[in-house]
């Protein structure tokens, strides 16, 4: 449903032209020395030369990016062109660091503007958290990538060009029944390095199946409201059966496309959402 023209950050934040790339590399690095065994030594991590001033850079393309996503104003309407493997993006808009029940999966992410999606798919999105912000408001989500503010490449990813890709990481439990994120960082690749196994578990944590069937019964629901369609949802087929008993499955198994082979990379920690928007 849209009833508030949110814009998205007129400013254009580049850490590093291709900031995930390197934070892709460095921890892979990271990874190797380790599983060879190599201790690592000074040389090995750069350290920044004034780690201060850099701290404030920080700390205020924090606070111009917060400001800059909460403002409200009109921003023009997005264009989509081709297609989610092979398009770009007019004129989009930047997703909300969080909100009262969401947060976007990295601040590095963020900073290094992937986290943009077309203004209607925005709607889509923010209307469905608004929605489960009633409905279960104890339930947090965490969006992932999406893509960037013009579209086109988006590796590591095949598709996510033209602002109709959204990904969110799996809803998760703790051990006393909370309701929590999957622990994102650097480390772990943003998340994406993250492993469940076959009950959907990662440590203490369980895959919260009743919380990832809401949000998608949402998101279908706010699609419907803004007149956009759901084209898919990629998620490991070996996973799929734990959403079998939620109560909206027969909903969703209606009305969602669900992926049934497995992709090229696994869809465990993460789904991916198609959204099926009129491009030009
Ligand atoms: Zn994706």
């Amino acid at each position: 449903m849209g009833t508030r023209a949110v814009g998205p950050s007129p400013i254009s934040l580049s850490v590093r032209p291709n900031g995930l790339g390197y934070l892709v590399a460095s921890t892979a690095a990271l990874r190797a020395r380790r599983s060879a065994g190599r201790p690592l030594n000074a040389q090995s991590v750069r350290r920044p030369r004034d780690s201060g001033a850099l701290i404030r850079i920080f700390a205020a393309t924090l606070l111009l990016v917060h400001l800059s996503a909460t403002a409200s104003r009109a921003e023009p309407e997005s264009t989509c062109f081709g297609t989610t493997s092979e398009g770009r993006l007019e004129t989009g808009w930047r997703l909300p660091t969080s909100g009262p029940n969401y947060t976007a999966y990295s601040t590095i992410g963020v900073l290094a503007g992937r986290t943009s999606v077309h203004s209607r798919v925005h709607r889509v999105l923010l209307s469905a958290y608004a929605a489960l912000a009633e409905s279960s408001p104890r339930t947090v989500f965490m969006y992932a990538e999406t893509g960037k503010r013009k579209g086109g490449p988006f590796p590591p990813h095949k598709t996510h060009q033209n602002g109709l890709s959204v990904d969110h990481m799996v809803p998760m439990r703790d051990a006393g029944g909370r309701s929590v994120h999957l622990p994102t960082s650097p480390f772990n690749r943003l998340g994406y390095d993250i492993d469940l196994d076959s009950r959907g578990r990662h440590g203490d944590l369980a895959l919260d199946s009743l919380a990832m069937t809401e949000l998608l019964y949402e998101l279908h629901r706010a699609s419907l409201a803004e007149g956009v369609e759901i084209w898919r949802v990629i998620f490991d087929p070996q996973l799929q059966p734990l959403l079998h008993d939620s109560p909206r499955w027969p909903y969703l198994e209606k009305h969602l496309e669900f992926s049934r082979r497995l992709s090229w990379v696994r869809h465990d920690e993460h789904f991916h959402v198609d959204f099926r928007v009129p491009c030009s």
